[in-house]
């Protein structure tokens, strides 16, 4: 179902949902063994049951810190900025309220389309659907980064988790829990540095992926998407941005600024990542959730 990237471009799919798919997924998310985690719920029979069904066994968990006035960018950014256009009872005496917003397409928690750092990959408008709604991994490095606050997640702590919750999914969506979300959204306990500009990059210390690990995902599993709670997949110090490059390269898209990572369980999460849907666009604003059982 899922497909990986061939060197040929993929053509995006329509904008609706498609059920099928959709039900495929979730009886799919029902195999008794997909439920590998001690964490995860009691594994079901391999009935399908309906959305509905699946969504009255399930708890919503939002993965998106909102998008306002203290919303973190990155320091060569724009900030986000709100301007009320209106606000208050018309003369035909019905209340109105109206902002306008503008912003970077990779502040706050937002998603990194391969084209991001890979010339010819996709754009945020021609990624599957498919690889938008996936089943979650989450891997917690929270005590290495508690001790090297520039910690890079390696190809041991992947293959430390398999260990304990068996194999990566094919399709998943692997989120690094590093414990930097908790600190949102103060800049410098964040990510080093509340500065602003480029001298402010030399600033930066916060955790990422190694590039070692990004490779083995590539070459060795079958993910759609690498997401963590910090502002970028490569770790504070970079300044190639390597892990970026590799996945990209492998149309596997980014989620950064990644919220409540510690609410979710290693294995049995289904995740909803829904960018605004840019035409053309290298990344973008997005809706993350977790339906956890
Ligand atoms: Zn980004």
């Amino acid at each position: 179902m899922r497909k990986k990237w061939r060197g040929n471009r993929f053509e995006a799919l329509g904008r609706t949902l498609p059920v099928l798919l959709l039900a495929g997924f979730l009886s799919a998310g029902c195999e008794p063994g997909m439920d590998t985690g001690p964490a995860g719920a009691p594994s079901e029979t391999g009935t399908q049951v309906s959305l509905l069904e699946f969504l009255e066994t399930h708890q919503m968990v939002e993965l998106t810190h909102p998008l306002g006035e203290e919303t973190i960018v990155w320091p060569t950014s724009r900030p986000f900025e709100f301007e009320t256009t209106f606000e208050g009872w018309t003369e035909e005496g019905y209340y109105y309220a109206s902002r306008d917003f503008s912003g970077p397409e990779h502040g706050g928690t937002h998603l990194d389309a391969p084209i991001h750092f890979y010339e010819d990959r996709w754009t945020t408008d021609q990624i599957p659907l498919d690889h938008l709604v996936a089943p979650g991994a989450v891997v917690d490095v929270s005590e290495s980064v508690a001790e090297d606050p520039n910690y890079r997640v390696s190809v041991n702590d992947l293959m430390d988790w398999e260990d304990a919750h068996g194999r990566i999914p094919s399709g998943a969506i692997l989120m690094l829990h590093t414990g930097k979300g908790a600190h949102w959204p103060d800049a410098v306990a964040y990510m080093g540095t509340a500065g602003t500009g480029e001298e402010a990059l030399a600033h930066l210390q916060f955790p990422g992926l190694h590039p070692d690990a990004a490779r083995w995902l590539v070459e060795d599993r079958d993910v759609v998407a690498v997401g963590l709670d910090t502002p970028s997949l490569d770790y504070g110090p970079s300044t190639n941005f390597e892990a970026h490059q590799i996945l990209f390269e492998a149309n596997i898209y980014g989620l950064e600024n990644v919220a409540n990572l510690h609410e979710l369980p290693p294995t049995g999460s289904t995740i909803l990542a829904l960018p605004i849907l840019l035409e053309g666009g290298t990344g973008g604003p997005v809706r993350i959730i977790a339906l956890v059982p």
